[in-house]
């Protein structure tokens, strides 16, 4: 045993000194989740001068080599960043899921810094035709256009830069100089349950654009991206220290920078075997969320979605209990989603309830209803592979009965 801990002494730094696995600095959540910086290695990369790796190949913008080493500090942060969660959360697909799909994934590349939309045909729409800021979002492969030099691509991860927001051009009068919480709760109440990340991205395009009709913002520019509210704001408020201070202004939301929506965003590349990448619906987002939240494996989450799955608003509509309304309307039931499974997880208990998740993807399509859909998925799933599905399948309907459905 000395001896063993002798060698290691010796070995240790003689690695470090090589350079062979140069230490990289990332974003960690504290127990109380607050953001902090640590230095980690990174794993199955296959260049020792840039961030290319076995499974996910890290650029910018729309450059097809990988971020080098030795680029500026902020994009270097960024990358070792987004390639650390990423290899984390396909780990616990490929590891606590064992999830073949992923295992068998073709390497992804990952854009950050990328304001480009994405267009089904030519991969990256023009430059000029609205550049995405605070926002970012997984499409799905394409086959190219020979005739338009436009190469193949797989299933790709974009994160958009950050781009400051002050909060008297939010465009909601009401919200000025107000504590982050408060703005938080009115800017719930007044975009109901539409992400943070949306309405950040959205108020840059009404800077840009000047309007908030027009064609500064439509479904097209935000098919996928991220996340419920929840999950963005608790994203969100803990990224930044001074984000609670009151004196805080600007609003941002730099999305290789948290590790939540790293999560969310690999969850639906993880997904898309059953849950195809089409558009944003409920369903598609609230099971992202759902498993961004296992990767994140944060107790405060937990509390934090347990809250709201019990709290009972003086506002006339609870916004957890279903209305039929949520089938209509393009984002305003994510957070319905991601509650209700969060909840069901808990009756089927942790472990079982997470594999349950799992296997509930087979039963659901993109566009799928809540009502209809989700509400069978959950049933025939139970039927087949809960423990004791009679009981279950009961507590199951008494919880959706809870809920209005
Ligand atoms: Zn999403």
């Amino acid at each position: 045993m000395k001896k063993l801990f002798f060698t290691l002494i010796i070995f240790l730094p003689s690695l470090a000194t090589f350079g062979k696995t140069p230490l990289f600095k990332v974003i960690a959540r504290s127990d109380s989740h607050r953001a902090v910086e640590e230095n980690v290695q990174l794993k199955d990369l296959i260049s020792s001068n840039s961030f290319d790796g076995k499974y996910f190949k890290v650029v910018r913008g729309k450059d097809e080599d990988a971020v080098r080493f030795d680029a500026s500090d902020d994009l270097v942060f960024k990358a070792a960043n987004v390639y650390y969660h990423l290899t984390k959360a396909r780990d616990y697909f490929t590891n606590q899921l064992k999830s073949d799909y992923v295992t068998n994934l073709p390497k992804m590349i990952i854009r950050i810094e990328h304001k480009n939309q994405f267009s089904e045909l030519g991969h990256f729409a023009h430059d000029n035709l609205d550049p995405q800021f605070n926002n970012a979002l997984t499409v799905p492969a394409g086959k190219g256009l020979a005739s338009r030099n436009i190469k193949p691509w797989g299933i790709e991860i974009w994160f958009r830069p950050q781009k400051k927001i002050h909060i008297s051009e939010l465009n909601a009068n009401n919200l000025q100089s107000q504590e982050f919480k408060v703005l938080m709760r009115g800017f719930r109440n007044q975009i109901h349950m539409q992400s943070l990340q949306r309405f950040l991205a959205q108020s840059v395009n009404i800077l840009v654009n000047g309007s908030q009709g027009g064609r500064g913002f439509s479904l097209d520019q935000v098919i996928r991206t991220a996340g419920s509210s929840l999950i963005m704001e608790f994203g969100y408020q803990f990224y930044d220290p001074i984000a609670k201070a009151t004196s805080r202004k600007n609003y941002w939301l730099d999305t290789a920078m948290v590790p939540e929506i790293i999560y969310h965003e690999f969850a639906h590349a993880a997904l898309s075997d059953h849950l195809v990448l089409s558009r944003s619906t409920a369903i598609i987002e609230g099971m992202a969320d759902f498993f961004a939240g296992q990767i994140a494996g944060s107790p405060k989450l937990a509390k934090r979605i347990k809250k709201y799955n019990t709290f009972n608003g003086k506002n006339a509509k609870r916004k957890q209990d279903y209305i039929l309304q949520f089938e209509m309307s393009e984002y305003a039931n994510t957070d319905f989603v991601f509650g209700l499974l969060w909840e069901m997880k808990s009756i089927l208990g942790e472990k079982k309830g997470e594999s349950f998740m799992f296997e509930l993807r087979k039963r659901l399509t993109t566009d799928g209803t809540i009502r209809k859909d989700l509400v069978d998925g959950l049933i025939t799933t139970c039927e087949e592979s809960c423990e004791t599905p009679f009981q279950d399948k009961l507590s199951i309907l008494k919880a959706l009965n809870y809920r209005g459905l």
